[in-house]
């Protein structure tokens, strides 16, 4: 439930209805907008009695919120997008935000090199795999804590923030001190104990879209980050499995308004992992601008024939320049950002 409250509300009103709602075991999430504040109310609403909070004077509107996600829930905020910014680099609202970086990290030599080649070409974010989630446990698994520090190396060297991929609670900590967006795979969405820890945190999280997950479960599981108090969760559309075999998953275009239509939190898509073929890079990309992705995160490798992991579905450096040059016509179309 929300109550939408005037900003003519006196503070002590205001914080004897949130100490009444707490009383009777609710969470209250505060939001300040120019002309109101709301308040979200999370838990169990139907012990509230409703004729009490309509006799309330600076209580304009009660909204009752049907959706199991609340935090996450566009209703629950003044503010029609959340813009995360990690060090000046922004997702979200006009911006559209690239990511690129090969599937694994696999030497510095690697890494530095298509580091500096994607941020010529305008990419924001570093992405690179350092605890690889493999089918199988004889493929590649990466470098694992020295993939992390050649993250660093390259982020020194290009200024670019990294994003990588966390597989288990044991490396909180790890990641909390040296990545700056923990990306939190398909595989691990709806695991609950990471997500959770993960809320404790202020990292913005990247999460991804589970291979056969829902809509709504997606944002369930941003709300197990959010409860805990970390609001910065980027969402991912990453492809689906369907009945369909030519392409590795089947990205879920529509995914990306219709979660549009219901949270302020970015949405970008991985048109790598989606289509799984380096071909189909450019025209899924193409389509996600222009349904509204917030941002893409791409895989860029130097070397593909000879990639560790993912090669088939990675671009080079040159067709990643191309691609952007064209993408930033289609974002000037909806006047964005690249
Ligand atoms: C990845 O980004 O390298 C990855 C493994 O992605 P996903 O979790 O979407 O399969
Ligand atoms: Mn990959």
């Amino acid at each position: 439930m929300i109550l939408v409250l005037s900003n003519e509300m006196p503070d002590e009103e205001r914080l004897e209805l949130i100490k009444k709602m707490e009383e009777i075991g609710l969470r209250v999430h505060e939001s300040q907008g120019e002309r109101y504040r709301l308040l979200g109310l999370i838990g169990n609403t139907s012990t509230i009695d409703r004729n009490r909070l309509n006799a309330i004077r600076h209580i304009e509107k009660i909204i009752p919120v049907q959706e199991s996600y609340k935090l996450a829930n566009k209703a629950f905020h003044t503010k029609d997008s959340t813009i995360i910014d990690v060090k000046g680099n922004k997702i979200g609202g006009e911006n559209i935000a690239l990511i690129a970086g090969p599937c694994s990290v696999e030497s510095e030599e690697q890494i530095v090199s298509i580091a500096k080649d994607i941020k010529k070409s305008g990419a924001k974010f570093l992405r690179g795999g350092a605890f690889k989630p493999r089918t199988s446990p004889y493929s590649f698994q990466g470098l694992g804590s020295e993939g992390l520090d050649l993250l660093k190396i390259a982020r020194e060297e290009t200024g670019l923030p990294i994003v990588s991929e966390i597989m288990s609670v044991r490396y909180i900590d790890e990641f909390a001190e040296n990545v700056d967006i923990i990306q939190v795979g398909a595989r691990n969405m709806q695991n609950f104990d990471l997500l959770k820890e993960l809320g404790e945190l202020k990292t913005p999280i990247l999460l991804k879209r589970g291979l056969s997950s829902t809509i709504d479960e997606l944002l369930m599981s941003a709300e197990y980050i959010m409860a805990g108090g970390n609001e910065n969760v980027i969402l991912c559309e990453r492809g689906i499995r369907t009945f369909e075999t030519q392409t590795r998953n089947t990205l879920d275009l529509s995914a990306i308004p219709v979660l549009k239509k219901h949270t302020h939190l970015p949405i970008i898509v991985d048109p790598s992992h989606a289509g799984g073929m380096w071909w189909l890079v450019e025209p899924l990309s193409k389509a996600a601008v222009a349904v509204g992705a917030d941002g893409l995160i791409i895989e860029v490798h130097n070397d593909p024939e000879n990639a560790k992991c993912d090669g088939q579905q990675s671009i080079v450096p040159e067709r990643f320049d191309t691609l952007t040059k064209q993408l930033r016509k289609i974002a000037e179309l909806d006047n964005r950002i690249i």
